[in-house]
């Protein structure tokens, strides 16, 4: 009977559009602000162009190495080097292709404590091989961003049900989304996650999965939007952040 109910009000929050937040989504620099000349990918200039933008977020992506380093990498390998398999030995030698080391996550985290900006980290714990390592990544992140007293401008994201759960139990009250489009809104909802962030073509199939997401009080979050009328469009639907390889661009049409 409570289901039944719960059900029915969610339907009704849903068509009506209630408890969306409609305001302007904001942006979500996609690994940083890293096309344009002399920037890289998940780098230290990618997150100081965001941060300079002034955005709602940079999003970076995490690894966590045999020996318990926190390194930044959006793929499971570098130069033929697992980051997952490896130690920080063999990364510190890792060059990105504007020449800067490939950063710890406490690099940028120290960026993050220095600077003024209202940009958030938004980090994505990677899926490791084994389930395991997942939670490991998870719990370490926990705690740099505990240690570098970060906690209110780090939002958590990941594909592992495993690292949103770790997240969830060891900090209840950070901003976590699962990334994978699988689950509804209740679903995660249930996990005690804080939103969806889900793909373009997730929402394009499920677009009453905003309006859901919304009653239930989470946040809709879609990755990643380049084109300007997919820009449009996802703004049109209600979401609150674009995830976006093109965050100036992004954040001047949604201004407008
Ligand atoms: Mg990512």
């Amino acid at each position: 009977m409570k289901r039944t109910i719960f059900l029915v009000l969610l339907t009704f929050c849903a068509v009506f559009n209630i408890g969306a937040q409609n305001i302007c989504p904001q942006t979500i620099a996609h690994r940083g602000d890293w096309m344009p000349e002399g920037s890289a990918e998940n780098s230290r200039t990618s997150l100081r162009r965001a941060l300079d933008l002034g955005i709602f977020g940079s999003e970076i992506d995490i690894w966590i190495t045999r020996d318990g380093h926190i390194m930044v990498n959006h793929d499971p390998t570098y130069e033929g080097i697992s980051l997952q398999d490896t130690t920080y030995a063999a990364c510190k030698k890792l060059r990105l292709e504007n020449g800067e080391k490939m950063p710890q996550l406490k690099d940028l985290l120290k960026i993050l404590k220095k600077s003024k900006s209202p940009t958030r980290l938004v980090v994505e714990v990677k899926s490791h091989r084994d389930p395991q390592r997942s939670r490991d990544c998870a719990t370490a992140a926990v705690a740099a961003i505990r240690k570098y007293g970060v906690e209110d401008r780090v939002l958590y994201i990941s594909f592992s049900i495993e690292a949103c759960e770790t997240i969830h139990q060891l900090a209840p009250t950070a901003d976590i989304a699962y990334l994978s489009g699988n689950r509804t809104p209740a679903e995660v909802h249930q996990m005690g996650l804080t939103g969806i962030d889900y793909n373009i073509k997730v929402f394009r199939k499920h677009p009453e999965w905003v309006a859901e997401a919304h009653a239930l009080g989470m946040n809709v979050n879609v990755w990643t939007v380049d084109k300007p009328d997919d820009i449009r469009a996802m703004r049109d639907l209600g979401v609150d952040y674009i995830t976006t390889n093109k965050p100036a661009l992004c954040d001047q049409l949604l201004q407008r």
